[in-house]
């Protein structure tokens, strides 16, 4: 093949130089940062020097490695994403196919809900399956951020689902969701996904809100265990198994996963039990923070009030 020109890789440099800082570019438009994509070879070349080439074993997600001197080694990803982003920013991946990485700017994220699918380790390698689980995740997120938008007035910002690769195959975590109806282990499986994302990304302190379920495959049967702890939502797997209509009626399942992720986070947005409070409304049985299902789930004019002096509403 001949030399490419000098004009001709001064546009490829050129080209490859707006296809990175496209986002920093639209941040000020859209309002807030974006997930960005990797250059994987260039992350090849700074971890392993200028003769280091970049080699793909398959489609999976792992399938970047680094071939030096007729070696093939592992890439190290999150000093990537630092030396190409700088401080700030971390790795995650929206899927398990080999295009799936991104560069999260994770401290300029602001105030959002941070969706997160754990895939349990009997199925990292379903790319397909992995991805409709990630869609379904994400069609009933956007139900329930319709839901909130509608009854609250405002809105929380939600992120793209990111997908997280965990040990323990489907049959150990659904023992763990089925072991929550035990009372003395209602919270195995909650804690067990939080110890899961806190080995894997940052902490959310309080700005950003996580909702967290799980892929075990088509699981739409596993529906018990949700629950929340501080900044964490945590719903069993059939949050990745059903998917939702954007609008209009919903099913028994639909309208019961919906419910799930809505109480649960209005838990880390500070609310509680509707008729809890001090001074209850007549209409608390109705509210999503007790017992009625989406879409005819109500906010009480307190939890509305509540909601929009939140820094997530906005
Ligand atoms: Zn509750």
């Amino acid at each position: 093949m001949p030399r490419p020109s000098i004009s001709k890789k001064i546009i490829v440099s050129l080209a490859f130089l707006v296809l990175y800082l496209l986002p920093v570019f639209l941040k000020p438009f859209t309002g807030h940062a974006r997930y960005a994509p990797l250059d994987m070879a260039r992350a090849v070349r700074e971890q392993y020097g200028p003769a280091a080439v970049l080699v793909e074993t398959g489609n999976h997600l792992y399938a970047w490695k680094a071939k030096v001197q007729g070696r093939i080694l592992p890439l190290d990803l999150r000093g990537a994403v630092m030396r190409q982003y700088g401080r700030g920013w971390i790795v995650g991946a929206v899927g398990v196919h080999k295009y799936d990485w991104r560069a999260i700017p994770w401290s300029s994220l602001g105030q959002a809900v941070l969706p997160v699918m754990l895939v349990s380790s009997d199925h990292f390698g379903q790319i397909q399956g992995v991805r409709r689980g990630a869609g379904r995740f994400s069609s009933v997120l956007k139900r329930v951020h319709t839901w909130y938008g509608r009854r609250a007035g405002k809105n929380f910002r939600l992120l793209e689902p990111l997908v997280l690769p965990v040990k323990g195959n489907a049959a150990y975590w659904k023992g763990l969701c089925r072991a929550s109806l035990d009372n003395a282990r209602r919270f195995d499986f909650i804690y067990k996904a939080i110890a899961e994302y806190r080995a894997n990304l940052p902490l959310p302190q309080g700005r950003i809100k996580v909702v967290i379920t799980l892929f075990t495959g088509n699981s739409p049967e596993m529906w018990m265990g949700a629950a929340s702890q501080g900044d964490f939502a945590v719903i069993p797997p059939y949050a990745a198994s059903l998917a939702v209509p954007a609008s209009g009626r919903l099913t028994k399942d639909q309208k019961g996963v919906c419910y799930a992720v809505g109480h649960e986070l209005g838990h880390t947005f500070g609310l509680g039990h509707s008729c809890s409070a001090p001074t209850p409304n007549p209409n608390c049985q109705k509210s999503i923070m007790e017992n009625t299902q989406p879409p005819e789930a109500i906010l009480t004019p307190h939890e509305v009030d509540f909601l929009k002096k939140s820094v997530f509403f906005k």
